[in-house]
């Protein structure tokens, strides 16, 4: 993409209504736009960073067997009531009614509708196990939507519900998920720690939180600091095995991790007390085993080997697919702006043209561009008549993790610079060593993909 040709507003100035770093830079960054509280138009940037993420959820989720399809924003207020849900979930429940008087609610979450599908469509044992999900906007009319997409009442999340003969095979589901998760996360660049969460009204301790460490996180949380050196990293788990599965969920969970409602103030207290953390966390996903609760009273039933109906055994899993692009940033920030992690970055790599019109520049500029796009990079090429301090300032708010600088004098010895954002250290290469260099920088985010 040339950056002339782009659609990219970024501010000068920093907007006063945003308390935290993420809001802040994703206003000044042209990511998105408020329409009203709560609600936002994701713009050409901020998009491009939300489909990413979104495309790395849709690779875990089917990596780990889980089936994609989705269910519409609007549903019939006639399902919630079957479940009690319709009176109970109160105020944060948007109802709409439509021209024919019916009530109809905006999806906050879809345990009912996916449900009724199952009911509608499976009547045996032997179509299981089975996890069906999807990625879709939520709305949820919260009481303060803060922190520009981090509470939004609009929301994209990307949520699953599995279906099972047993509470073992729902127990390997949720497992399943909790491996996803970790996977889906790091290739984020994020470390999100599985915690026990409250599991309300149902009991056990079938529920994990993923929270990321950030001083802005609105949990409270309390952990063995020995959980921060876990990393899942690049292994390969057989999601069918309930063996591999409950070994990672094992060793992530052994080590204290809880949230506030959890937390036991004497079982912290036998951690080693240097192991000791409370800090504060943002929530990006939430794991959770529910057993019968919506099959039972919606007839979701299916015949079992032994010939009599049974209640499925279910969970549900979410993840904030749109909160995590502010989480993200939360975690990867400077004075300057964003640093994305490789994994999500808008684009792969920014050129800056140091001398626009100059013919030599140009056409440096323009090979590199097309050589690093051949290789599956995406290129923002800024080929703006500007000021070489507007056009670094532009490129560190907007955060690409690397930058090539092409300028006439490097040229001459056949030189251009390439920059890390991260660490801001600078590296004099050929182009063409520098099309080598990004190649082998992003062939482990390329690989994570398959
Ligand atoms: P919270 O405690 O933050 O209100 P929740 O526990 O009610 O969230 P879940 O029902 O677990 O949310 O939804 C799954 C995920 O969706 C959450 O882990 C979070 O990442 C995201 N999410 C929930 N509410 C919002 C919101 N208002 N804006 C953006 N993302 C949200
Ligand atoms: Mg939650």
């Amino acid at each position: 993409m040339r950056l002339s040709r782009y659609f990219l507003p970024v501010l000068k100035e920093t907007p006063s209504e945003a308390q935290i770093a993420s809001h802040r830079l994703m206003l000044r960054a042209g990511m998105i736009k408020q329409q009203s509280a709560g609600i936002y138009s994701w713009l050409p940037l901020g998009f491009k960073v939300l489909s990413r993420i979104e495309q790395i959820v849709n690779e875990e989720q089917q990596r780990a067997g889980h089936i994609p399809l989705l269910m519409p924003t609007l549903q019939s207020a006639d399902l919630w009531r079957e479940s009690g849900r319709y009176d109970a979930y109160g105020d944060e429940l948007l109802r709409v009614t439509d021209r024919h008087k019916r009530d109809m609610l905006y999806g906050p979450t879809n345990e009912e509708m996916i449900t009724d599908i199952f009911r509608s469509n499976v009547n045996s044992y032997k179509d299981l196990p089975l996890t069906l999900y999807h990625i879709q906007w939520k709305f949820r009319d919260e009481i303060r939507p803060r922190f520009g997409v981090m509470r939004g009442r609009e929301f994209l999340m990307k949520d699953g519900y599995n279906f099972d003969l047993t509470k073992d095979a729902a127990l390997h589901a949720y497992n399943r998920h909790l491996v996803s998760y970790l996977r889906t996360y790091e290739r984020m660049g994020l470390q999100a720690i599985p915690m026990r969460a409250d599991s309300g009204p149902i009991g056990g301790d079938d529920t994990h939180e993923f929270l990321v460490l950030a001083d802005t996180g609105e949990s409270e949380v309390f952990y063995d600091s020995e959980i921060t050196d876990l990393r899942f990293g690049n292994r390969h788990i057989d999601y069918d095995s309930v063996e591999e599965c409950q070994a990672v969920l094992d060793e992530f969970t052994s080590r204290y991790a809880r949230t506030d409602e959890t937390h036991d103030e004497a079982a912290f207290a036998q951690i080693p007390e240097e192991r000791r953390r409370t800090a504060r966390g943002i929530e990006v996903g939430q794991i959770f085993y529910f057993g019968t609760k919506y099959s039972e009273p919606m007839g979701a039933t299916v015949v079992g080997p032994d010939g009599q109906r049974t209640p499925v055994h279910m969970g549900s899993h979410g993840i904030g697919v749109s909160r995590l692009v502010g989480a993200i940033i939360e975690a990867n920030h400077d004075d300057k702006g964003i640093i994305w992690p490789e994994g999500v970055t808008p684009f792969h790599v920014g050129i800056v043209n140091l001398k626009q019109g100059d013919a030599s520049v140009d056409s440096a500029c323009e090979a590199l561009y097309r050589e690093l796009t051949a290789q599956g990079m995406e290129v923002l090429y800024d080929d703006r008549d500007e000021r070489a301090g507007a056009k670094f300032a532009t490129m560190d708010l907007i955060g690409l993790p690397w930058r090539i600088t092409v300028g006439p004098r490097g040229l001459q010895a056949n030189k251009v610079e390439l920059t890390s954002r991260r660490s801001g250290e600078s590296e004099e290469l050929s182009p063409a060593d520098v099309v080598l260099r990004l190649g082998q920088i992003y062939q482990p985010v390329f690989d994570a993909a398959k």
